[in-house]
């Protein structure tokens, strides 16, 4: 098969949820429609016991999560499947972020009981100023939920993207009866077991499932039906692919219903690689030549070994074990000796990858988040990955003096890879640390610990409200301690605000001081 065709069968995505919406049964499910796992219960350590993609980090083993995103691949119909895990709750960082960086995109699961939750808004912020196409899975249909209407109005409302059902319930809860799937026109009923029946509509009139239609519940549904045909959107491919309409379907993953009749059309529809813009141009992923970026580094996966792996998402070319590859940012040229690709539960090696995929090379310590590899004659770099603003930040210090050197070496290294964000204060020697999540700061003090033998003491700042300035505008005598004045590693001049009051008194009062705000959605 050629590269463009091998390309064209990708589907790479993440799949963004707040904790509890049912993202691990959601995935579980689509495992075993691909018939990868044979029982459900092994995506994710919490409730099985055993551990998923990622159990080699002692830190990991500690807390029974998976500290950094996973990857799935699966195959499924004619499409190559990869998932990759965005990590949530305590778990949740800069990593969750960047991971939205490689896929070309998203499922979004909503918990119908609860509509849009903190963690679900600040994925999708992301992939909307990314314009990465999202799909909707709206969750636990079988539970009492809220309005559907009310949650498609949601939806537009707070993440101010357009909404298409693609499927619309009839009922919810006890009263829940299936999905009208408007794609393929059929009704889907909900039997209560494992197994869906999917009724042309031209055969729904059929005294057969006469006893179906003369259902209250289900006129009901056929008349809001009707309603979506009439006043509702039109479904638009385009707009869906810039990411400003978001189809909708509505299911129970526990059930499981509703799920086939999602990823069947999801995957239909959501987009192959797209082209990438880098140093040299846009890089098509059909380009003879290999190309691609790492957008994570998992240390000491191996306590044994005490190595490395760089995370590559594959933009173009085809992929060969052993290959000679050129780093961009050095224009140096060396042999990937060892790979792997990360199927599930266990860690197989990988031959061949094309774009779309994701693969785990050896790091000896030489890759950077968003360094570009490649193979052929010119030597260019994908645009640098986003900075993700921080919200935890702490002051840190060596609990022993006398180690300085390790102290600052470490901190150096572990920002140059960045694990963690390092912000210094005007006129201060502070060092203080932002990062997304608690987890950052655990595998910061553990690597410290372990890889520079330097003890830490974090003292916290509590959450904070970024907002960089204008360094034109930087007055050092309008900051203190509550709205402290600090700078990025470019040297770049930001204020972290105690809090929003604090933000919008500021704001009240020094209404001619540019305020940006990174996460900003135009
Ligand atoms: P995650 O935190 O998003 O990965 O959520 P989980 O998949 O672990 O699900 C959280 C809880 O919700 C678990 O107890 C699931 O059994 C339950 N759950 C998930 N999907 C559904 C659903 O469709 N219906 C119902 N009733 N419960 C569900």
């Amino acid at each position: 098969m050629s590269i463009k065709e091998e390309m064209s069968k990708r589907r790479t995505f993440a799949i963004i949820s707040h904790p509890d919406a049912g993202k691990t049964t959601l995935t579980e499910k689509l495992l075993l429609t691909g018939n990868l796992i044979r029982s459900a219960g092994t995506v994710k350590g919490k409730k099985s016991g055993k551990f998923a993609t990622s159990d080699w980090m002692e830190i990991e083993k500690q807390r029974g999560i998976s500290v950094t995103s996973s990857v799935m691949n699966f195959p499924y119909r004619d499409y190559q499947v990869n998932i990759l895990d965005t990590p949530g709750h305590e778990d949740f960082s800069e990593d969750t972020y960047r991971t939205l960086t490689a896929v070309d995109s998203v499922v979004m699961i909503i918990d119908a009981t609860k509509g849009i939750e903190a963690q679900t808004l600040k994925l999708f912020k992301v992939c909307k100023m990314r314009g990465i196409p999202i799909f909707t899975f709206i969750n636990k249909m079988d539970r009492e939920g809220r309005d559907p209407f009310e949650l498609m109005e949601e939806i537009e409302d707070v993440l101010e993207i357009e909404t298409y059902p693609m499927t619309w319930p009839a009922g919810m809860g006890k009263r829940f009866l299936g999905v009208f799937d408007r794609n393929h026109e059929t009704f889907v009923r909900y039997t209560g077991n494992e197994t869906e029946d999917v009724i042309p509509y031209k055969e729904l009139e059929n005294s057969q499932y006469a006893e179906l239609t003369d259902d209250a519940t289900y006129q009901e549904s056929e008349e809001q039906l009707m309603l979506l045909d009439e006043a509702g959107e039109n479904f638009d491919r385009e707009k869906v692919m810039r990411g400003e309409q978001t189809p909708v379907f509505f299911g129970s993953a526990l059930a499981p219903f509703g799920v086939e009749a999602f990823f069947d059309t999801f995957i239909d529809m959501a987009p192959e690689p797209a082209p990438r813009r880098s140093t040299e141009g846009v890089v098509s992923p059909d380009d003879p030549e290999f190309s691609g970026f790492i957008f994570k580094i998992q240390a000491n996966m191996n306590p044994q070994h005490r190595d490395r792996v760089a995370f590559v998402r594959i933009c173009s070319g085809k992929f060969e074990r052993g290959m000679n590859v050129t780093l961009g940012r050095t224009g140096k040229t060396f042999k990937l000796a060892q790979s792997q690709q990360f199927v599930a539960s266990s860690r197989g090696t990988v031959e061949e990858a094309y774009a779309g995929d994701i693969i785990g090379i050896y790091d000896p310590n030489v890759y950077r988040i968003g360094d570009t590899i490649l193979t052929g004659k010119s030597v260019f770099e994908y645009d640098e990955l986003p900075q993700f603003p921080p919200e935890e930040f702490k002051k840190v210090t060596a609990k022993n003096v006398m180690k300085s050197k390790q102290f600052k070496k470490g901190i150096e290294q572990l920002v140059q890879e960045g694990a963690i964000q390092l912000f210094k204060r005007y006129r201060f020697e502070d060092y203080i640390l932002g990062a997304v999540g608690q987890l950052q700061y655990d595998v910061f003090e553990y690597r410290m610990k372990n890889e520079y033998n330097v003890e830490v003491d974090l003292q916290t700042l509590g959450e904070r409200i970024p907002r960089w300035l204008n360094p034109e505008q930087v007055n050092e005598a309008l900051f203190d301690e509550r709205n402290m004045l600090v700078q990025d590693r470019e040297g770049n001049p930001l204020v972290l605000f105690k809090n929003d009051f604090s933000l919008k008194w500021f704001k009240d009062n020094n209404p001619d001081i540019e305020l940006i705000d990174l996460f900003e959605v135009n």
